[in-house]
């Protein structure tokens, strides 16, 4: 059994078009996750969800879409593609939005308040398919999977999933966007978080992690909840993953830039005289965990 997830939405922060990003995509973050069962389960929701909308209306052919769709938080890049997402305009199909309990009432009026009027001119009681809205339990088992979660350090608080197999309990996917690795007093993270998260994500088949910023836009940015790639790789290499994939990438980064950084990362990786595959998602990409 496996898990196989593929990238819809790749870029943080906001929608980054254009010839300099074509390669690696200039939508927000979406991935599509389907497990061994073929159950479909869907992280986060920026605008590469409105290209995952479409094809999964093709290739549901009529059928009932099902899915669930678990968001590492309500900010704006992670719930913008909700409006556009079709499905969610035709009866049949049904959508459970899914969180952690002490996100889940803000995530609804967040996703609430996108579809008022002021601002979109559908709104999200007029949306055909069914909704709805369930906490996620601390493990949670469902259709072929077992997922676990973690708060990160991001400004108004996310979540990261470790998603694995439901029967053997391994490999797993580690899914961490939006998170700062980097210290910050802002944070109310216990002292012992960061080995908190290495057992997290440790030997995971796959860590897709937010890989936002270099060293010197960094310390400009503080504070402002993402990582520099430094800090990905070293936690990568201290749980002993398998593969890092770098993630939500900085909307200024050219397909070019993203590239050179892949390069330093794996520099910084053979320097600590550590085999570690080191890639960037890209829109379109698939891997099997
Ligand atoms: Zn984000
Ligand atoms: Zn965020």
């Amino acid at each position: 059994m496996t898990l196989t997830l593929t990238f819809w939405g790749t870029r943080g922060s906001v929608p980054a078009p254009g010839a300099s990003t074509a390669y690696f995509g200039g939508n927000t973050p979406c991935v599509e996750l389907r497990t061994g069962t073929n159950a479909l389960l869907i992280l986060d929701a920026g605008t590469g969800i409105r290209h995952l909308g479409r094809s999964l209306l093709e290739r549901a052919n009529g059928k009932p879409i099902v899915a669930d769709i678990i968001l590492s938080h309500a900010h704006w890049d992670h719930i913008q593609g909700i409006p556009f997402f079709a499905p969610l305009y035709a009866a049949g199909h049904e959508f459970t939005f899914r969180s952690v309990p002490g996100a889940l009432v803000g995530l609804e009026q967040a996703l609430r308040a996108q579809m008022t009027t002021s601002v979109f001119p559908v709104t999200f009681d007029a949306l055909q398919a069914q909704v709805r809205f369930r906490a996620l339990n601390e493990v949670e088992r469902g259709d072929g999977y077992a997922l676990k979660t973690v708060a990160l350090r991001h400004p108004g608080g996310a979540t990261g999933y470790r998603i694995s197999d439901g029967n053997s309990g391994a490999p797993a996917l580690v899914y961490i966007s939006d998170n700062e690795l980097g210290h910050h007093d802002g944070y109310s993270s216990a002292p012992g978080w960061r080995n908190e998260l290495v057992s997290f994500a440790r030997d995971a088949s796959l860590l897709v992690h937010d890989a936002m910023y270099t060293a010197d836009e960094y310390e400009r940015h503080r504070g402002w909840g993402h990582s520099r790639y430094e800090d990905v790789v070293d936690l990568a290499l201290d749980a002993g993953v398998q593969r890092l994939v770098l993630y939500h990438h900085h909307p200024e980064r050219s397909d070019a830039a993203v590239s050179e950084q892949i390069a330093a990362c794996q520099k910084r990786a053979s320097d600590r005289g550590a085999r570690l595959e080191i890639l960037a998602a890209a829109e379109g990409t698939t891997f099997t965990v």
